[in-house]
């Protein structure tokens, strides 16, 4: 089968519908230099601005390309970088410095070096992991890390502000700012350059204080706002099915935290979750227990609850000092671009099946999406159109599918009974299967496997799933 059958094949990750793009260009125009303006004295171009320019030349004579990225977490941050660095206006709306956003925390190790992340920034290294059944049969994965392998724990808001502040040093301008709409070019304006106007509430940082009313003129807008996308409001992007995710922040005793020194827990089960997992996650100076589900929303809490029981030993005496929660899409929006306007991480519906990975997957689309831009323009010299951030899709899809499509399968097979979690956990015990889990985790790839092994695995598989539903036949005997 072709790679193009096969992307089509996956709903998932479908293309966007062909949009009809404007018009050819037929003119370009000037616009002063500074585009940031308020309401009260902005400068709207005017007509006699416009100059004539070559039916063949989309390029920006007289300043660069300006585009703005909403949302600074790593989707925006990393984003907003790469546009800074690749000579392009930046500009990074986000409006919470401070924001915590709900997560466990987890940074694959590719990360720390593709996206120079400081090992300061990291809490813990995690390289032991406990998988546990809905038997609470505890199997040890990361028998086969190497010294130098592990999983990274970070505060986001520590990891979020890092990599903003990182991006402002290369010149994007960052606004404490909550970005409430914009306004698409006009349709069918011959004007190549007619700006999106972005309106937004600009904040001083002063406790209660209500804002300024702001808009902005861009090029480009990519849409690095998480789960509850307003930009993806504004181009119709359309909805994807979510989880909801729920996790508290308990801060245990330090003697029992010794236990979570280097280690995660992931438990599974009907009880926990009938569609996804638990976890105790160990942070700075606590851990996060949390759970999810797409299934079932309504019943969150009580997973939440079976959740902290099966910890309950390890977690004794510990005290909540927060509760939150979250969605997590689980496929991609129907629509990722239009026209000029993008959308990466979260916003996107980045998240992987299964894992429920998204950190690491919305930094990548941030910093392909502003390439493709960065490239398209010719370092911020020329005018963008849909076809040159097409290419960070096409790149994007041809990248992860894959990752995307097995975690997917794995958790339709695996996640749907106890018995077939038994025989998962069963499985997981197996070095082979840890090495495929963890090489494809830590360096974010398929890991092509050994045929014989492969073979041993797929027989191993078939008999824990046989074993386990044998197992459920019995039980429910038993309880007749
Ligand atoms: C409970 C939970 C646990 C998770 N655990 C993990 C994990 O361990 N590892 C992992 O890899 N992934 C995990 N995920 C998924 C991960 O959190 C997300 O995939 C990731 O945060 C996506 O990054 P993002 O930059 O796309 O969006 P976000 O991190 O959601 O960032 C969006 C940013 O946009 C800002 N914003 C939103 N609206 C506006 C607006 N109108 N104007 C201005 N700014 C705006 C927000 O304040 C925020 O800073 C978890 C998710 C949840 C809910």
């Amino acid at each position: 089968m072709s790679s193009s059958v096969a992307f089509k094949s996956f709903t998932g990750l479908r293309q966007s519908p062909a949009v009809v793009g404007p018009p050819p260009p037929s003119s370009t125009q000037l616009s002063l230099p500074n585009s940031l303006t308020t309401t009260s004295h902005r400068s709207r171009r005017s007509s006699s601005l416009q100059i004539a320019a070559a039916l063949s030349s989309p390029t920006l004579p007289n300043r660069k390309l300006r585009v703005a990225v909403i949302g600074g977490g790593p989707a925006g941050g990393s984003a907003a970088e790469t546009l800074a660095k690749g000579g392009i206006e930046t500009y990074l709306i986000e409006r919470k410095m401070d924001n915590c956003k709900p997560c466990g925390g987890a940074i694959p190790l590719c990360m720390v070096g593709e996206f120079d992340i400081p090992l300061d920034i990291i809490d813990r290294r995690v390289t032991k992991m406990k998988m546990i059944s809905p038997s609470n049969v505890a199997v040890d994965i990361g028998r086969t890390l190497k010294p130098h392998e592990y999983i990274g724990m970070v505060r986001r808001e520590v990891l979020d502000a890092y990599m903003r502040e990182r991006a402002e040093k290369f010149g994007a301008n960052v606004i404490n700012g909550l970005f409430l709409k914009m306004d698409l070019p006009e349709k069918g304006s011959r004007n190549v350059e007619s700006p999106y106007v972005l309106h937004y509430t600009e904040y001083d940082g002063t406790v209660g204080g209500t804002g300024q009313k702001r808009t902005l003129e861009v090029d480009a807008v990519i849409g690095a706002d998480g789960a509850n996308s307003r930009v993806a409001k504004s181009i119709g992007a359309g909805d994807y099915d979510y989880a909801i995710a729920f996790q508290e922040r308990i801060k245990i005793p330090d003697e029992k935290m010794v236990y979570y020194e280097n280690l995660a827990e992931m438990y599974v089960g009907d009880d926990v979750s009938p569609d996804f997992y638990g976890w105790v996650f160990p942070k700075s100076d606590h851990v996060a227990v949390g759970t999810g589900t797409v299934t079932h929303k309504g019943d969150i809490k009580k997973f939440q609850l079976a959740t902290r029981n099966r910890a309950k030993d390890k977690i004794l005496g510990g005290k909540i000092i927060r509760v939150e929660a979250h969605p997590i899409p689980e496929h991609p929006r129907p629509r990722r671009i239009l026209d000029r306007v993008a959308l990466v991480g979260d916003a996107a519906g980045y998240v992987t099946k299964c894992s429920g990975e998204g950190i690491y997957f919305a930094a990548k689309s941030g910093r392909m999406c502003a390439e493709a831009i960065v490239e398209g323009s010719g370092e911020g010299k020329r005018m963008v159109e849909e076809s040159d951030l097409r290419k960070y899709l096409e790149k994007w899809d041809k990248a992860y599918w894959p990752t995307y499509k097995v975690l997917d399968v794995l958790q339709k097979v695996f996640y749907r009974s106890n018995p077939a979690r038994e025989a998962f956990v069963e499985m997981c015990a197996d070095e082979y299967v840890q090495k495929m889990t963890f090489d494809s985790y830590l360096y974010k790839r398929v890991v092509p496997g050994n045929p014989l092994e492969d073979l041993k695995l797929a027989v191993n598989t078939i008999g824990s799933l046989v074993r386990a539903n044998a197992l459920r036949r019995e039980m429910e005997k038993l309880t007749l």
